[in-house]
């Protein structure tokens, strides 16, 4: 039976001192939650937010080696990276799929002394990078993936038969390259699916949202409940800060001064506009303009992500996509697609995030190194160590979780009994390989259950095989699919509800899927999602319209988004 909050809040009270404390459940915090708990490490892990709803939810969506970290010399993470791509794409099939990526290419030698110089320290200034400086970045990125075989090796086309493929590029192309990394379709998803197998690998480890870390006393540590503002007190052996771009403000909040982060701001618009969704097809568009900066153009379901900017910045809270990002986002499609116009009323949603780079004197953002690191503070006013997780890409979690994990554990004199390598999350889990496969297991589950089929598939699609739970419990009783959104029925809701956290009408509409993300929201929808969560949460009539107007400011404020 699964643990309530109210049961966990109790239990803490009876038991205030536990193993490790993680504050913050981004993906870091996240991952090594779930790699503790599978060696059997009780583990408390607390956001002071909703699951996944800092850097972990901003990101480009792409599961990626970082081919341009080449450049700056960081051939350890492009290696490692590429490496947990590979297994992320075997263990979260449901959720990462392979993505063909292309990048166009406007002349032939471009950067070619660039890069060595930049890798030697000499050269600070971004540039353009030619046809040449490609190939031997995706020839090394191919040597990296060698032994997995996961993606097919890269490719390099004419003028013609790039112009062939994309009709619409600019005409000035001189070829394009082709490499496979990975598409993300949930980062938010990928992240509670985590969670949930770290509480299914240990009953007594537990994911909390909604509770803030806000004071160090006497050894303990003081978690603040931002629902009822009940406040907790734990006495950690170890806490884990993986508070990501706020880790120095929480340790702040802890009585402790540290510089640890330099963080930079990324925003993302997604737009649509079916003839730029035509015109990419099932493909990223990744491109460097000729002041060094990313631009990519990135297809998202049925819509399409322009990201992202690298803008050095202090206060995280204060991150919000700026009017010149958006115009140099709309500006960087015309260099690729120049007959293809974007407008700024196609912006369904936009999105910012910031980066929890290392502190850094780098010239331009797009040098600070993106590995990670933790940074031990042992106490003087605390006998806790704190492990800070620095920096980062979501690609490499389960690596950097794992590092994290070795070092608690050594803190705890206990042993590593699972490797995470190969092992798969969530509806991950004994995903049928080919298409046969996948056949049998709908036919199965539509001759035990009797679901049309086509429902079977799109719970499939979403939530790969842990659909048969949801299966289970749709098809026992009365649904009804929504009346302002058909694609969903009631009880899929319903599950959701129960067995993922949802505490917010926020946290379903964001994060348990991608309603707000793919721009599906309406006045109406909000309203008749609000009123099943109510009568499921037992909401008062005054807490269910706080709810509603909760949703909406944050639409705006965030995403500027007015329903
Ligand atoms: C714009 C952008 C694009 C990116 N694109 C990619 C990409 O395409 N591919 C890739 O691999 N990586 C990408 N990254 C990097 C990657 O997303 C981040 O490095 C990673 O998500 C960091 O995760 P985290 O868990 O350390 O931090 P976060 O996800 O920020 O998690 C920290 C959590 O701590 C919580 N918190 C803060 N203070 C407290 C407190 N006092 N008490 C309790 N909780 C607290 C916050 O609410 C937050 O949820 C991108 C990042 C950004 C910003």
């Amino acid at each position: 039976m699964m643990k309530t909050r109210e049961d966990i809040f109790a239990q803490i009270k009876t038991n205030p001192k536990i193993p490790v404390l993680i504050i913050g459940a981004g993906v870091n915090g996240i991952g090594t939650f779930r790699d503790l708990s599978l060696q059997g490490v009780d583990v408390l892990l607390v956001d002071r937010g909703d699951f996944c709803s800092g850097a972990s939810a901003a990101s480009s969506h792409m599961i990626h080696g970082g081919i341009r970290y080449l450049e700056n010399g960081e051939f350890r993470l492009v290696r490692e990276a590429v490496q947990e791509r590979n297994r992320l794409l075997v263990n979260a099939p449901h959720l990462v799929k392979p993505l063909s990526t292309i990048i166009p290419i406007f002349n032939i030698f471009s950067g070619l002394f660039n890069a060595p110089l930049k890798f030697l320290g000499l050269l600070d200034r971004p540039a353009e990078r030619g046809a040449v400086v490609i190939k031997v970045g995706l020839t090394l990125y191919d040597f990296y993936a060698r032994q997995q075989g996961t993606v097919p090796k890269h490719s390099i086309f004419s003028k013609q038969e790039s112009i062939d493929q994309f009709p619409q590029i600019n005409q000035d192309v001189k070829y394009t390259a082709k490499y496979f990394d990975g598409a993300m379709l949930s980062p938010e998803r990928l992240c509670l699916e985590l969670i949930l197998d770290g509480e299914q690998a240990n009953i007594n480890s537990h994911a909390l949202n909604y509770i803030s870390a806000e004071g160090a006393r006497n050894n303990s540590i003081e978690l603040h409940d931002q629902l009822s503002g009940k406040i907790l007190y734990v006495q950690p052996q170890i806490v884990i800060n993986a508070s990501g771009p706020w880790i120095d403000i929480t340790n702040q909040n802890l009585g402790i001064t540290t510089k640890f982060i330099g963080g930079t701001k990324g925003s993302h618009l997604i737009i649509d506009n079916p003839t730029l969704r035509d015109a990419i097809g099932e493909n990223e568009f990744f491109f460097e303009n000729k002041d060094g900066r990313i631009v990519l153009i990135f297809p998202l379901f049925d819509k399409v992500m322009i990201g992202t900017s690298d803008i050095p910045i202090d206060n995280p809270d204060q991150a919000r996509c700026s009017q010149e990002e958006i115009q140099y986002f709309i500006d960087m499609v015309r260099v690729v697609f120049p007959g293809i116009k974007v407008d700024r009323e196609q912006i369904i949603y936009q999105f910012t995030g910031v980066r929890p780079l290392p502190e850094n004197n780098s010239s331009t953002a797009g040098q600070i190194s993106r590995d990670h690191s933790i940074e031990i503070v042992e106490g003087e006013n605390h006998n806790f160590p704190i492990l800070n997780l620095i920096g980062g890409k979501w690609t490499s979690f389960r690596a950097f979780s794992e590092e994290v994990s070795n070092v608690t554990l050594r803190y705890l004199d206990k042993d590593r009994l699972v490797s995470t390598k190969d092992l798969p999350i969530g509806g991950g889990k004994n995903f049928p390989s080919d298409e046969k496969r996948l056949q049998t297991w709908l036919e199965n589950q539509q001759s035990i259950h009797g679901l049309p089929i086509e429902q079977i598939k799109s719970l499939f699609e979403r939530y790969g095989t842990r659909a048969e739970n949801f299966i289970d419990f749709v098809s026992n009783g009365d649904d009804t699919p929504l009346e302002y959104l058909s694609t969903y029925s009631r009880k899929e809701i319903l599950f959701i509800i129960n067995v993922e956290k949802v505490l917010h009408l926020d946290d379903f509409l964001f994060r348990r899927t991608n309603l707000a993300k793919l721009g599906l929201l309406s006045r109406n929808l909000v309203e008749e999602l609000s009123v099943i969560m109510s009568s499921e949460l037992d909401w008062s009539e005054v807490r269910r319209s706080e709810e509603i107007s909760r949703t909406l400011q944050i639409l705006q404020e965030f995403h500027n988004v007015i329903i």
